[in-house]
């Protein structure tokens, strides 16, 4: 029988318990930082469902739930910061607390085009909540991180919502690909 969580081609980095139990601090910190306000969470589709499902849960607030999809223009993906919406919100978002909350952080060039596309709909406040950040590669070295899991290294990483040619999103916990090859 073939197992996809026990797959010996994955080096486990973090762990389902590690991971939950982040999460839940990270949502106590922004239950006390938003009281009285009612935060829309904004999940960067598709890798930050997981993520978003447990931060959600992990705030005891009332929060509203909206999801944007983007994806690079070319095939210079990373590094063009050229960013196109491909699925955008169903609500107006003027005078309103917003959360992005994205998978993970590397060249920072997809969220600092979000976030600057939020800033100019006249939100109230815009910040960022991720689950990894990656910060070796960052171009943007402005970009500030609000909420973040973890610090990663430079490696290329799956799970939690994380894909590689869309496998793996759903693993438990984070992983490296030892062999690209035969992933
Ligand atoms: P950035 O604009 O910060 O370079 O891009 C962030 C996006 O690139 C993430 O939302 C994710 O889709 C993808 N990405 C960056 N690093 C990784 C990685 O290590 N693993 C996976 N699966 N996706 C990554």
């Amino acid at each position: 029988m073939s197992t996809e969580f026990a797959n010996t081609n994955l080096e486990v980095l973090l762990s389902a318990e590690e991971i939950t139990a982040r999460i839940k601090e990270l949502g106590a910190e922004i239950s006390c930082d938003y009281v009285g306000k009612e935060p829309i969470l904004i999940g960067v589709l598709k890798g930050a469902f997981v993520f978003m499902s447990d931060l959600a849960r992990a705030i005891d607030l009332k929060v509203w739930v909206e999801f944007m999809a983007v994806s690079s223009y070319g095939k210079a993906q990373k590094s063009s910061g050229e960013v196109r919406i491909i699925k955008d919100l169903d609500v107006a978002v003027e005078g309103k607390d917003l959360i992005v909350v994205e998978d993970i952080v590397d060249t920072g060039l997809t969220l600092s085009y979000l976030l600057t596309n939020l800033q100019s709909r006249g939100a109230n406040s815009v910040k960022l909540a991720t689950l990894l950040d990656k910060p070796e590669p960052r171009i943007n070295k402005e970009l500030k991180i609000d909420y973040c899991g973890f610090q990663v290294p430079n490696k290329f990483v799956v799970g939690f919502g994380l894909d590689a040619a869309e496998r793996y999103r759903n693993l438990p916990f984070i992983a490296v690909v030892k062999n690209p090859e035969i992933a």
